[in-house]
């Protein structure tokens, strides 16, 4: 009747079953004679899957995520610093260079260095924008 009792628990949650490797009979943990076929049992534990992990990692994964305003503000900052924010190292350099090519344009244009500068800005802040945004879609 004990006997009983534990095997109905074990079922409920779960946990430790002794199954017959002959004829698949459920039998109690501490069972050491199958009680179908009367065979030596073998001890299996049954892995319950641990959503816990996966939850962990999917936070872990949540928290590589870049704010694509933080990427904007930077890059006001200065020009390119968006692009190293979310790892695009090259991007980066290539959007400093960008402004400063905008920036020497328009000095020798308009012997003012803002008036095209402000273009290439405006182009790096959201092109960084859309980058950031992809780098977080690549996350999931
Ligand atoms: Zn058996």
């Amino acid at each position: 009747m004990v006997n009983h009792i534990f095997e109905f628990e074990l079922h409920k949650f779960g946990d430790i079953l002794v199954f017959c490797t002959k004829c698949g009979t459920e039998n109690p943990v501490d069972a050491k004679y199958c009680a179908g076929c009367g065979s030596m049992l073998v001890q299996t534990q049954t892995t319950t899957k641990t959503p816990e992990k996966t939850l962990k990692e999917e936070t872990k994964e949540k928290s590589k995520r870049k704010d694509p305003w933080v990427a904007v503000i930077l890059n006001i900052v200065i020009a390119g610093l968006g692009m190293a924010y979310i790892g695009r190292y090259a991007k980066a350099v290539l959007s400093f260079i960008i402004v400063w090519i905008c920036g020497t344009i328009s000095v020798l244009i308009f012997n003012n260095v803002f008036i095209l500068a402000m273009v290439g800005y405006i182009f790096i802040i959201a092109w960084t924008y859309d980058e950031a945004k992809k780098y977080n879609e690549k996350l999931g």
